[in-house]
């Protein structure tokens, strides 16, 4: 895939930004974070951030803390906190001792505020939400708010200090109802950026939050506190998603009127995905109308979903790497996250064989009890990964595609007459087959030729198809579970208005087949959401994964990861 090479190349401007901080002495030493919010989990998404906050930091040999931004009690809840730091340690990213919460500043943000009253630049005002919105005016181009008309000043804006360290202190004790007040920052009615236009700083809600409970009942607003917050922590560049450029003026108005630490805000492209939904609200939305199975479903963009259904940390960070950190948003193909997964999954997946739709085969010159035991190698790609040793036995499954009784043109397979090698065995030929009374095949019958053993016998009766199979006589069963895109649409969030982004999904996007047989071994797989996790190639079929949950009377169930390309597939379809 050669488009995957180009962009590895693309040029990382933070780091030039860095760089450049750290040769003008703007800053001596570099300090990044990865903020998210407990009120999901985190997505792939999240992964650009972080790979980002911490390689920068990294590169410049300085650290990144790992800080929940939790000043919103609605949403937030420790189950997340988990959730989140488990999703960070499994992608490689190591926070060390530099857990931090914003909910642990809420006294020194009070001070600070305090501080901005004092100046006379900031103050409580007593407009309802509707009204603040009326007064704050509205973009003519919701796609372009610096441009918008002038807004007009709250009849409070212009109470005097006293009054405002007053009333910001009995909003603090309890004295108003919820949304009766805020403390906004006085900055300018008609700056052309609505941002700008005196925005929040604190609203009452009374409401628990999951770490510092009912003591608190104002909450700062995040364009007031994530700042500051940086700023405590003597970050140097804050680095985020291009949705806050518009906030940047507001960033560094904090920090002037608070006079703290110079904390630097750069911003990057969000990464879009084709067929994905990115966004925690949609993800909630998905998991809580159940039209997913929870947070860590296998078709869920979420770091725990591509987690059981099979991705590693390598693909994905490689997956990073190669996107690289661009200034413009962009929708990347989702091809190319499939490619690294591929590409990683190729060397380090044990090859074994499963039949999916079985169709058994009966060898007629092997008796009943006899069986042959055959060398099987677990990974081509890795010769450490050793052999195995797998039976040949009478009756065997063989994919029910594997045998035509009529053949189409190109079809190398099983049909009456034409041999096949089986794979890491002998090679067998058709001698008949056997039907019920509906008509159905049943079975099919073969000879084999005991001096084609493994394909290294010699073997000059050239045949074109490997097909592989299990013994029925060892095989266990297991129930397989295939995924396709949750949305057909490859840009689900593009809707036309009114319509509700959960119409778009996908009614065939599971696929459950019980009936399956695999060797013995998967029968111990251990699904990578545990420690020891395995990855396998079910030859011919694709990457599988065991699933944490068992099936149907307790049969092991796995995920398919990923397809190999099968190009039989697309001659068929012609
Ligand atoms: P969502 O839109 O999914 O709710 P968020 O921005 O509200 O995401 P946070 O937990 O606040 O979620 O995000 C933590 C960090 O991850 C932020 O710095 C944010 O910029 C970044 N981030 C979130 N989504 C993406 C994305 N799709 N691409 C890159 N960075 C992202
Ligand atoms: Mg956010």
């Amino acid at each position: 895939m050669d488009d995957a090479e180009n962009i590895t190349e693309s040029n990382d401007f933070i780091s030039d930004f860095i760089a450049e901080d750290l040769a003008n002495r703007r800053f001596s030493y570099v300090r990044t974070r990865f903020p998210p919010e407990p009120n999901g989990w985190l997505h792939i998404g999240h992964c650009k951030a972080m790979t980002i906050d911490f390689s920068a930091a990294e590169r410049f040999g300085g650290k990144c803390n790992l800080r929940f931004d939790d000043t919103n009690p609605e949403k937030e809840d420790i189950s997340y906190v988990e959730a989140i730091k488990h999703d960070v340690k499994w992608l490689g990213f190591d926070w060390g001792k530099n857990e931090f919460y914003a909910s642990d500043y809420y006294e020194y943000l009070y001070e600070l505020a305090v501080k901005i009253i004092k100046k006379g630049h900031a103050y409580v005002d007593d407009l309802s939400e509707d009204e603040m919105r009326e007064y704050r005016g509205t973009a003519v181009d919701k796609s372009n708010i610096t441009e918008t008309p002038p807004g007009k000043n709250s009849p409070y804006r212009d109470r005097g200090v006293d009054e405002n360290l007053d009333l910001f202190k009995r909003m603090r004790s309890g004295e108003f109802a919820d949304g009766a007040k805020t403390l906004r920052a006085k900055i300018d009615m008609a700056h052309p950026n609505l941002v700008m236009r005196d925005p929040v700083m604190y609203r009452i809600r009374r409401e628990k939050h999951y770490r510092t409970g009912s003591s608190w009942c104002i909450y700062p607003m995040y364009d007031f506190q994530h700042p500051l917050s940086d700023a405590k922590e003597g970050i140097t560049h804050s680095l985020c998603s291009l949705e806050y450029e518009i906030h940047r003026p507001l960033y560094e108005w904090f920090i002037r009127e608070a006079e703290v630490f110079p904390s630097r805000q750069i911003e990057f492209a969000r990464l879009n995905i084709t067929h994905t939904v990115l966004s925690k609200r949609y993800l909630l939305r998905l998991v809580q109308t159940k039209t997913v199975s929870g947070w860590d479903d296998p078709r869920m963009p979420t770091l725990a979903g591509l987690r059981r259904r099979g991705y590693t940390p390598e693909a994905l960070r490689n997956f990073m790497s190669r996107i690289g950190v661009a200034k413009t948003d962009s929708v990347i193909d989702i091809a190319l996250l499939e490619f690294c997964l591929r590409e990683d999954l190729n060397k380090r997946a044990l090859r074994v064989m499963a039949v999916i739709k079985p169709l058994k085969l009966i060898i007629e010159n092997l008796k009943d009890g006899e069986e042959i035991l055959l060398d099987a190698v677990n990974n081509p790609e890795d010769e450490s990964a050793g052999k195995r040793t797998i039976r040949f036995t009478r009756e065997i499954w063989i994919e029910q595609d594997d045998f035509e009784e009529i053949p189409p043109p190109k079809y190398h397979r099983l049909y009456p007459g034409n041999s096949v090698r089986l794979r890491y065995g002998f090679i067998v030929n058709c001698v008949g087959f056997d039907k019920d009374e509906a008509g159905n095949i049943i079975a099919v019958r073969a000879v084999y030729d005991p001096a084609t053993k493994g394909g290294n016998a010699v073997d000059n009766r050239k045949v074109k198809g490997t097909i592989h199979w299990v013994s029925a006589a060892y095989a266990r069963p297991i129930e397989v579970r295939f995924y396709d895109y949750l949305f057909t649409s490859e840009r689900p969030m593009d809707l036309p208005s009114g319509v509700d982004f959960l119409e778009g999904v996908n009614p065939n996007s599971l696929k459950v087949i019980s009936g399956a047989f695999a060797e013995p071994c998967l029968a111990q797989a251990v699904s990578p959401v545990a420690e020891g996790g395995q990855f396998f190639q079910f030859e011919r079929q694709g990457y599988f994964v065991r699933d944490p949950d068992n099936g149907a009377d307790g049969r092991p169930v796995f995920n398919k990861t990923i397809g190999l390309r099968d190009t039989w597939a697309k001659i068929k379809e012609k």
